[in-house]
């Protein structure tokens, strides 16, 4: 199974200028995160030859250095499971010569947002509406009466949440709000 969930961002580069560098930042979503992050936050770079861990600077940015033309593929760790559209990995083609004038900028938490004692919903602030959400392959046994109709068990529902699982996913889910949490 997966350990990991396989996000992709297209970063887009601007293809003009000398340096093969391409820089991005942390944008923390939690500011007393900062010493946390600046000493354990690591940029794994993979791809095109490049198997590279890099620290971040004061300002929390990466650079990616003597990069050549190629596809490659990074990540931050430890988790950055916040943005559930573009965590996990980032993939980006990079060509020669290229220049970033800004950089590319990451919302980033270190720690994960998620926790199983957490049951109260975000949004309707009750736990009326939550079911939890159960990963992987699931098999549902239907109890059925002696006229076949399905029996409902309120204990027993709960939110699909795919067969992919990373180690921090959302535990709950509002069945009126429609948020996982
Ligand atoms: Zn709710």
């Amino acid at each position: 199974m997966y350990r990991l969930l396989f996000f992709i961002l297209f970063l887009s580069v601007n293809l003009f200028g000398q340096e093969n560098c391409i820089k991005i930042k942390l944008n923390l979503t939690h500011n007393e995160d900062y010493t946390f992050t600046y000493e354990n936050a690591r940029l794994i770079l993979t791809g095109n030859g490049r198997n590279d861990t890099l620290r971040p600077n004061r300002e929390l940015e990466f650079n990616m250095e003597n990069l050549t033309k190629g596809d490659y593929q990074f990540r931050i760790i430890p988790n950055n499971s916040l943005d559930r559209t573009t965590e996990h990995y980032y993939k980006f083609h990079f060509d020669t010569p290229a220049q970033q004038k800004h950089p590319f900028e990451i919302t980033y938490s270190p720690f994960c947002p998620y926790s199983i004692e957490n049951k109260t919903c975000p949004v309707c602030c009750t736990e009326k509406h939550v079911i939890p959400v159960r990963y992987g392959l699931i098999a549902v046994i239907e109890k059925r009466d002696k006229n076949g109709n399905i029996i409902n068990d309120d204990k027993k529902k709960f939110k699909a949440g795919g067969c992919v699982v990373s180690d921090c996913d959302p535990q709950w889910y509002c069945e009126q709000d429609d948020v996982k949490f």
